[in-house]
Parts: structure tokens; C-alpha cells; sequence
């Protein structure tokens, strides 16, 4: 049996960070290339500096490291697409086919390319979003993401290519920030929180929206990946839900930790896209195709999030003293 080796494209952002370990400790270090167009501060080798709009590069690399599967996590969020959209659709656009070309031309075992609620827009119902519905997305990033869907659906009728995907709801987690989406609040407000500062929220705060603990969104991943291809009934991208809740209710839990906690509401552009996404997630499919279920909510993911985030500030506060 040859063994599996993965290459992650975009290893260093907020979600590459933890799945780049969780696959690591799944397959081993040396079986998983981290790349990404930065380098991080504390590399963990084997890392390639790798810019995935460069096709070449990109080949190089599958065939230097003999790469069978790839996860394509390099994008310009939802946010920061709209300050730059042209740009925001080349990058998510031009990597996406180097990544599907590659895949086809080196025939690769499977492919992971992450989609987001940003898919769904307007006429999509907002409260428990169907799996198949309207997609109407209003953003860039939301466009090229059902682009991407759609143009995976393709690669795996024509080509027999198994790229397998998942509409992310906004991910939560305490490695490292958040890379420029509209969910960025629930990462930024804990920040604060566990630095006893208060927090000026972007959105209102009865903004009801899916989010998931980072641990979930990657055993979602990894459940996804592993499951057995007959399983894999949808080849655009699954749904997946973890939990849903609004500015005021995540600022009421912490307040059950930090008293003190104040949170101040200043919303900006960001508003209008959250406005226009789903306030909850039927994700039936996933639960039916390979039996996802959360494991986190509301309450276990701010706890845990306190305690690691304050265990973190403390560390830095021993280290600069
Ligand atoms: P992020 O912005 O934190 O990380 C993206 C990484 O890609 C960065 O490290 C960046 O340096 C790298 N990158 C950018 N351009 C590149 C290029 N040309 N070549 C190689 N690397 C490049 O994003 P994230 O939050 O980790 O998201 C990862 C994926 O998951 C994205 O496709 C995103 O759309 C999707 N997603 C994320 C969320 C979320 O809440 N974080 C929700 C839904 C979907």
C-alpha cells in the first residue's frame, strides 16, 4: 500500500495552524508538507515557501515530495475580499484551478478545498439552510467559493477526481487569529476578554450566526477525508454545523467567567455580508453521508477558549517580563 502523503496550501493561517498538527499526529510529521506564501515564525519543518498562484511551483513540489493528497486551504476571506474584490477573485480562483490541473494531470488520490456559509446569500431560507437551496452569495469570496463548488462538482463528474469539501460556518479557535472574515468577532472578542480589556464588536449584537469550535471544523475535516468515497454523496460541498449565537450571547457566557467583561457595539461594512448569510445550518447530509455530530457548544467552547487563551497571555507576560 503506498502511503499517503499531504501537502496543506495555506498551512499558516487560522485554520491550516491546527489541522497541520492534527494531521501530523494522524499520518506523521514527514508525511505532511506545510506550505504556504509566508513564512511562519517558528517553522515546522518539512516546510516549502510555496506562492500556489504559481502553477509551476506547485508542480514541482507535488513531485518532489511524491504528494497524493492535497488540502487547498489559501484563500482572501470574506472580509478582506471586498476591499480588494478583483484581486480576491484571482487568488481564489487562479490557486483552485492550479490546485484541481495538478490534481488531474498527477492523478491525486484526493483533493480537500473548504467552502463557507458565504456561499448562500438573499434567497437562501436563513434559519436551519438546506443543503441544496439557493446560492446567491454577496460578497467575492462568497462568489468564488460556489465557482469553487460548482467547478469541484466538475473535476469529479469528468475527470473521476475526488475533492471532497465542507461550507465551514465561522471557525473559533485560540492558536492564532483570524485571517479576515466576517466571524472574526468571536475569535478578537476572547482576545480582549482574557486581557481584561473591553471589546468594540464590528457586528450588532443580536447578529445570529453559525460558527464551530476549531476542534469540530477539524475532525469534520479529517472525518470527511477518511470516509469510505462510496459515502460521498455530495460533490459540490457539505454542509456542516457546530452551533449558532449572536455578539450578545457569546459576550453574556464569558461574562459567566470574566464579570468585568464589557463589549461596546460599532458596526461597519461588515454588517451587511453578515446580514445576508444563514443564522443556522442544516447539515443532515454530513450527519447522514458520514455521520458528523459536534462535540462543542456555546458554553464548552468559551470555557475552553478562556482557559487557553489566558494560559497563553500569561506565558507572554512571564516571557516580556
Ligand atoms: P487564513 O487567511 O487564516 O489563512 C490563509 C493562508 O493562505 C494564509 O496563511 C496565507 O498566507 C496563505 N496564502 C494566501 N495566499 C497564498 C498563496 N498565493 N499561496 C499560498 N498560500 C497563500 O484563512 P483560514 O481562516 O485559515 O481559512 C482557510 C480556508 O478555509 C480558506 O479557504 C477559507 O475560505 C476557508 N474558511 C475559513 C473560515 C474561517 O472561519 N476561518 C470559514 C469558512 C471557510
Amino acid at each position: 500500500m503506498i502511503k499517503d502523503k499531504i501537502l496543506v496550501i495555506g498551512a499558516n493561517g487560522q485554520i491550516g495552524t491546527a489541522l497541520l498538527k492534527q494531521l501530523r499526529l494522524v499520518h506523521g510529521t514527514n508525511a505532511v508538507i506545510a506550505s504556504d506564501i509566508t513564512a511562519p515564525k517558528d517553522i515546522q519543518e518539512p516546510f516549502v515557501l510555496l506562492d500556489a498562484t504559481n502553477v509551476l511551483a506547485l508542480v514541482e513540489t507535488v513531485h518532489r515530495f511524491g504528494i497524493t493528497q492535497i488540502y487547498h486551504l489559501a484563500a482572501v476571506l470574506s472580509a478582506k475580499g471586498e476591499l480588494d474584490p478583483l484581486r480576491a477573485w484571482d487568488l481564489n480562483m487562479r490557486t483552485l484551478f492550479n490546485v484541481f490541473e495538478v490534481a488531474r494531470e498527477v492523478k491525486l488520490d484526493k483533493v480537500f478545498f473548504p467552502s463557507s456559509i458565504a456561499a448562500f446569500g438573499d434567497s437562501a431560507p436563513q434559519y436551519d439552510t438546506p443543503q441544496t437551496t439557493f446560492l446567491d452569495p454577496s460578497t467575492v469570496y462568497g462568489i468564488s467559493k460556489v465557482a469553487g463548488e460548482n467547478w469541484a462538482g466538475y473535476y469529479h463528474k469528468r475527470y473521476g477526481l475526488d475533492i471532497r469539501s465542507l461550507r465551514y460556518p465561522g471557525v473559533i479557535s485560540y492558536q492564532s487569529m483570524p485571517g479576515g472574515g466576517t466571524t472574526d468577532y468571536a475569535v478578537e472578542i476572547f482576545h480582549d476578554a482574557v486581557q481584561h480589556k473591553p471589546y468594540t464588536c464590528f457586528l450588532k449584537e443580536d447578529t445570529l450566526l453559525p460558527m464551530i469550535y476549531m476542534d469540530d471544523a477539524i475532525r469534520a475535516t479529517l472525518e470527511l477525508m477518511e470516509a469510505p468515497v462510496e459515502n460521498i454523496r455530495v460533490r459540490s460541498s457539505y454542509n456542516l454545523a457546530g452551533m449558532s449565537f449572536t455578539p450578545a450571547q457569546l459576550t453574556a457566557e464569558i461574562q459567566r467567567h470574566l464579570p468585568d467583561f464589557s463589549v461596546q457595539y460599532q458596526p461597519d461594512f461588515r454588517q451587511m455580508i453578515a446580514d445576508s448569510w444563514p443564522k443556522s445550518i442544516d447539515d443532515t447530509a454530513a450527519q447522514h453521508d458520514w455521520y458528523w455530530k459536534p462535540q462543542f457548544d456555546l458554553s464548552g467552547m468559551t470555557q475552553i477558549m478562556i482557559q487557553k487563551l489566558t494560559e497563553k497571555y500569561q506565558q507572554k507576560h512571564l516571557i516580556t517580563q
